[in-house]
Order: C-alpha cells, then sequence, then structure tokens
C-alpha cells in the first residue's frame, strides 16, 4: 500500500458536456486527485486498478437529506422515535451514503431532542470528526406555521417565523428551513410574502440562508418573491414563478424521486393513498405536474440542485442516483441531471451553506472525484457507470479513513483546475436502460 492508486483506462464523466471521455488515467494520492491524463500514463510505485469500461463520475451531494430518519412507507411516523434512536440511523445512513459517493448531505430537518435543539446538530457535531463521513450542513428543526406536524418548530405569524428562524441560527444550525405548506392541506401559504421576507432579511443580516419547503404553487410563489435562497420540492412551478425565481436567484432543489418511490408502494403496501386507484390517480397527476415544474425552472434558467429527501421523505439513503434518473425522464439532459446532484448542487450549496460550500466537493484537488462504487438499484439502471450496469471499482481506498474535512482541500490545485478546464465528459447519454 503506497498511498498512491494509478486508475488506468478509464472513462470521465463531469456533468458539463454531453461527451465522455475514454482512456484517460488518474492518479490518486493520499484520497485525492493528483492528476488526470487525457493519455495512459504511468505513476511509480503506485499500486493501479484496472478502469477500464468504468466511469468515474464527481462525488455526490444530497442537496435535501435527512439524516436522523430511515425513510420507507412510515418515514413521518419514524421521526418521533427516540432521539438515540434517530442519532443511530443517522450513523447508519451516513455509512449508506459514503458507500453511494455521496460525499456531502444537506439536512433540511430533524426532529428535535429533549432540550430542544435539533438533533440534526449533534450529528453534524458527530460527523465532523469521525473518519469516513460525508460532509453535513444543517438547517435545524424544521418552522412551520401552527398546526402543520407536532416535529416542527410551530409558529403563528410572521413574527414567530422570523424569531424562531434566528432561534434555529443561535442554536449553531449553518441555515434555516420554513414550511410554506399549510396545515390544512389547502392551496394556499400560510404566510404572506411580507412576512416570509422579514425571515429572510433577518438570516440574511446574519450571513446566513434560508430555505423554503413549499410543494403548492402559492407557497412556492410567496418564496419566489420574498427571495428566499432555495425553494425545496417546488413541484407546482408555473412559468411566471418560474421567472421570478430567476430574477431573485432562487435556487430549486427538486426531490423528484420521492414520487416515484411511493408508486411503487401500491405493490409492496396496504396503505390506501397508494394502493387505491384514486390514490394512484392523484399520484400521476402530481407527478405530471413535478415534471412540468422542472420544465419550467430549466426554461426559465433557474438554477436546480436535486435530492432525495430520504428519512423525511420515503426515499432511503444512499439511492440519490433515483433522482437524476427522474430529472432525466422530467427532461433535463442527463449531462444537467449529474451535474445537478454533484457541481451544480455545490453552487445550490454555496447560496445555501454560506462559507461551507466553498470548499465543498466538486473542488478540483479535493476528494470531490471518486471512483463510483456499490451502485444502488437506481444508479444501475441509470447506466452512466459502464453502459449499461454499474459496476464496483474494487479500490480499498474507497473506503479508507483519511479524513473529510473541508479545510484540508486544495483548492488551487493546478493540476485540479486543468481538470476541470478541460470539460472532460458529459455522462448518461451514453446509453441508458
Ligand atoms: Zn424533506
Amino acid at each position: 500500500m503506497t498511498g498512491r492508486l494509478l486508475i488506468r483506462d478509464t472513462c470521465l464523466a463531469d456533468g458539463r458536456s454531453p461527451s465522455l471521455q475514454v482512456g484517460v488515467s488518474l492518479l490518486i494520492e493520499d484520497g485525492r486527485i493528483a492528476w488526470v491524463s487525457p493519455d495512459e500514463k504511468e505513476a511509480d510505485d503506485a499500486d493501479v486498478l484496472d478502469g477500464g469500461g468504468a466511469t468515474i463520475v464527481p462525488a455526490f451531494v444530497d442537496a435535501h437529506s435527512h439524516l436522523t430518519m430511515p425513510g420507507g412507507s412510515h418515514w413521518i411516523d419514524r421521526g418521533s422515535d427516540p432521539p438515540e434512536h434517530l442519532r443511530a440511523v443517522a450513523r447508519h445512513n451516513a455509512a449508506r451514503l459514503v458507500q453511494a459517493g455521496v460525499l456531502w448531505a444537506r439536512d433540511v430537518g430533524s426532529p428535535a431532542g429533549p432540550d430542544g435543539r435539533a438533533i440534526s446538530l449533534l450529528v453534524a457535531q458527530e460527523m465532523s470528526s469521525a473518519a469516513g463521513a460525508p460532509y453535513i450542513r444543517v438547517a435545524g428543526t424544521w418552522i412551520a406555521k401552527d398546526g402543520y406536524l407536532p416535529m416542527t418548530v410551530a409558529v403563528k405569524d410572521g413574527a414567530g417565523l422570523r424569531e424562531a428562524a434566528l432561534a434555529q441560527l443561535d442554536a449553531g444550525t449553518d441555515f434555516v428551513k420554513i414550511m410554506l405548506d399549510p396545515p390544512d392541506r389547502s392551496d394556499q401559504c400560510p404566510f404572506t410574502v411580507d412576512e416570509v421576507r422579514g425571515a429572510c432579511e433577518a438570516v440574511h443580516a446574519r450571513g446566513r440562508t434560508i430555505t423554503a419547503h413549499a410543494t403548492i404553487l402559492d407557497g412556492a410563489r410567496v418564496g419566489a418573491e420574498a427571495g428566499v435562497d432555495s425553494i425545496e420540492h417546488g413541484m407546482e412551478l408555473d412559468d411566471s414563478i418560474a421567472v421570478t425565481m430567476k430574477r431573485n436567484n432562487v435556487a430549486l432543489v427538486s426531490t423528484l424521486s420521492v414520487l416515484a418511490s411511493w408508486a411503487t408502494f401500491d405493490r409492496t403496501t396496504r396503505i390506501e393513498r397508494f394502493t387505491s386507484e384514486e390514490g394512484k390517480r392523484r399520484l400521476a397527476a402530481r407527478r405530471d405536474g413535478a415534471f412540468a415544474a422542472i420544465k419550467a425552472a430549466r426554461r426559465a434558467g433557474v438554477r436546480i440542485a436535486a435530492g432525495s429527501d430520504f428519512g423525511g421523505g420515503s426515499v432511503r439513503a444512499g439511492h440519490l442516483a433515483w433522482e437524476v434518473e427522474q430529472l432525466v425522464e422530467a427532461g433535463l439532459e442527463p449531462h444537467e441531471a449529474l451535474a445537478a446532484i454533484s457541481w451544480r448542487r455545490r453552487a445550490a450549496q454555496d447560496r445555501t451553506c454560506g462559507q461551507a460550500a466553498a470548499r465543498g466537493p466538486g473542488r478540483p484537488g479535493s476528494r470531490a472525484w471518486r471512483p463510483a462504487r456499490r451502485s444502488s438499484r437506481t444508479l444501475a439502471r441509470l447506466g452512466c457507470l459502464q453502459g449499461g450496469r454499474a459496476r464496483c471499482l474494487e479500490n480499498d481506498r474507497d473506503s479508507d479513513t483519511s479524513e473529510f474535512h473541508p479545510d484540508s482541500d486544495n483548492e488551487n490545485s493546478r493540476t485540479g483546475q486543468a481538470f476541470f478546464s478541460q470539460e472532460l465528459a458529459g455522462c448518461l447519454s451514453y446509453g441508458r436502460i
């Protein structure tokens, strides 16, 4: 074991163009990319891995995740499990993420512990010093209109919204998450534009960012007009709202795979909302609407990042590739979808996580690029890894224990810059199955 690994004759996809670069060599030194060469190249003393027929992709960023919860068809119930159990779930989820190539998770909501602080804060603290753990940024506990869900911080009005947002920051969160869906399941946002704007301004005054959950049209409208930094889900955007998002630099974080996950529950559960004909019809309509929203966002030039919503939705941790597949079905080019879970997510992260993002994955010279490994069922179906079948690169360094601290990334690595400037690849147009 030399600490150096040469991957030979492999293929690169970076999500920036629709083509792949083949026949490249890549040297990893102490867990970081030292150089990438378009030709066969040797490296003295390096262990050699035959990368023939596999594709190197950027490390992934799950921009919408809930580490403390396990997902599944009872996903909301699981949020009421004991705090120690939720922390154990988070450890399990973190391991699954890294295994699937997801090195960043943006945690957009967790239940609070007995002390009132979000459990995700303890998780983030633990992960920050844990070997082999993903980078994590947390929004703390969801802030919602009174009556929404018991595990949220309940507020009555705009003043409460602002106060609760600042309280989350005071507790140590990286950013803030508010819910713009109403408790009564109506189609009206429970807050006015001015109320949300007040919370945005207060959070921005602290140099932090604020994101808004909005699955309904009116919630997205309010969030976009108020100038939140991003809208989560955004399943009912129209062209007018998308244009407002673009104008106010509001990113969209898609979570389409939740709907795809629900669609499987008609066969795997007895839950009537998923198994009944009426339930299936409603779900199909919702999916069509969500796909149309992605198209509207794309037309308007909105930055699209993506997340699996694992834990806080029914998806399980590590199935992020499902989201890529859904985005492609919704109309994104394959390399755009890959961008949404890698470098473009970093752009969203920049807005939503402040300073932290500048050191995130996708940075040249960092651990941002790694052999895609141990892919989920859906990643295998993408066919992005080797023309149809995902393959594990059996590289024991993939599970190494070297640190992931962002501060140690060499952002100005000359080789790294060159790597990026080459516009090496695109991806999934290579062949979905
Ligand atoms: Zn969520």
